[in-house]
């Protein structure tokens, strides 16, 4: 090795470094303090129910503790075809679903499948950031929609056309959005579909949130569109609404032409899926679904909590419609998002992640996860507003 060259100088031009050394950041000061809040992280406070547990808990004493079917456990990928269309999506049949090591992997896995270098990819931002990960480690170009708060950070087919070029070869959809927790409207995703085809797009469409959503919100699934099943891959797990984070069970859906190139990869990359959690993860779709809207009750009376609390406090937010996070814009407060995070860290012992982790070309927003009891979530608000305070404070102070 040149002497001159330092060590990252090594790495392949298509890794770029981004924000997420902050994850890492604010976890190593939350080491050193006691009692944190914890509203940083994707995953749920509340435990896998009792009887998913159980069915991983006999597959394991089955001696399910091998290798599985590359493309997922058969009654898995039956169950999910029946979940899918259960729940108004597109038919697949089972050799159309691949069970992944958790929906993250599908993103890497699916872009590998489609991207060539130089492909545009049309991302929302903010959006589940993954995704462009994914894009530029296929050399392709990440063209990031941006969202507003005006809006309510709703993405609309006129701005994604706005983007769309010779180049553009695939849309993502996240839906519900994640970090705003942003619905988009059946309608206007039926403006989506119809754009993609008239762009001859392929769309992933990430559906992972969509038994999360809260008052009269409606996911329209993609895949099920006229002229859509062709040209979308349907991104989903068991993570977020079965609050299975830790099984890391996921899949992707959609046409066998493909489907079976990115089955090859998935092989190359997983051979399978861990078999125990796929037999935890059948129990979830074949067992009762109560659990769901339990969990999902319990986000909406937290998200109920946290917007109280932020609307004493005097910070705006995105209406939450879907999935367990609240986007908020702490400009108010007058510092940076980043370094608010940390100083609520330090200050407060609450936990929570700045937008620009998920793309956000501001640092003015922040994400906040429902994923404390409410109790916790009302002593995190408090804790901020005092945060807030002494930050408001210093401010304003004359200068010694
Ligand atoms: N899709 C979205 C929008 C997410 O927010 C996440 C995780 O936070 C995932 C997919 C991946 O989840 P998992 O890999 O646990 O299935």
């Amino acid at each position: 090795m040149s002497e001159n060259q330092p060590l990252s100088g090594r790495l392949a031009d298509r890794v770029k470094l981004r924000e997420e050394h902050v994850i890492t950041r604010m976890a190593d000061i939350a080491e050193k303090l006691t009692d944190v809040i914890r509203l940083g992280r994707g995953d749920p406070d509340l435990d896998t129910p009792a009887h998913i547990v159980k069915a991983g808990q006999d597959a394991l004493g089955r001696g399910e503790t091998h290798y599985g079917h590359p493309l997922g456990l058969p009654a898995l990928r039956q169950a999910i075809a029946e979940n899918i269309r259960a729940h108004g999506g597109a038919d697949y049949a089972p050799d159309e679903i691949v069970v992944t090591p958790g929906g993250q992997h599908a993103m890497f896995v699916i872009a590998l499948a489609l991207l060539n270098p130089g492909d545009e990819i049309i991302v929302p931002c903010p959006g589940y950031n993954p995704y462009s990960q994914a894009a530029e480690l296929s050399s392709a170009e990440v063209v990031p929609v941006r969202m507003s708060m005006d809006t309510n950070f709703t993405l609309t087919a006129a701005m994604i056309e706005a983007h769309i070029t010779p180049r553009s070869k695939v849309l993502v959809l996240i839906n519900p959005n994640n970090p705003t927790g942003t619905v988009t409207p059946p309608d206007e995703v039926e403006r989506i579909a119809k754009l993609a085809i008239k762009h001859d797009l392929i769309v992933i469409s990430d559906e992972i949130y969509a038994r999360l959503v809260y008052g009269n919100q409606r996911i329209q699934p993609v895949a099920a569109l006229p002229g859509m099943r062709e040209r979308t891959i349907t991104l989903s797990g068991f993570s977020k609404a079965y609050a299975m984070t830790g099984w890391r069970v996921g899949y992707f859906a959609g046409p066998k032409a493909l489907i079976t190139a990115m089955a090859e990869i998935n092989h190359a990359f997983a051979i399978s899926t861990a078999s125990v959690s796929q037999h935890a993860a059948l129990a979830a779709l074949t067992g009762p679904q109560d659990c769901v809207e339990e969990m999902r009750l319990i986000y909406d009376e937290r998200r109920k909590a946290l917007c109280e609390g932020l609307d004493r406090i005097g910070i705006p937010y995105a209406e939450p419609q879907g999935a367990f996070y609240v986007y908020a814009n702490v400009s108010v407060v007058g510092i940076p998002a980043s370094l608010f995070c940390e100083r609520l860290l330090a200050e407060g012992r609450v936990m929570i992640y700045p937008g620009r982790i998920y793309g956000d070309y501001t640092d003015d927003f922040v994400r906040m996860s429902l994923t404390q009891p409410v109790e916790r979530i009302r002593e995190a608000m408090t804790r901020i507003q005092t945060v807030v305070h002494a930050i408001r404070s210093e401010r304003s102070a004359p200068a010694a």
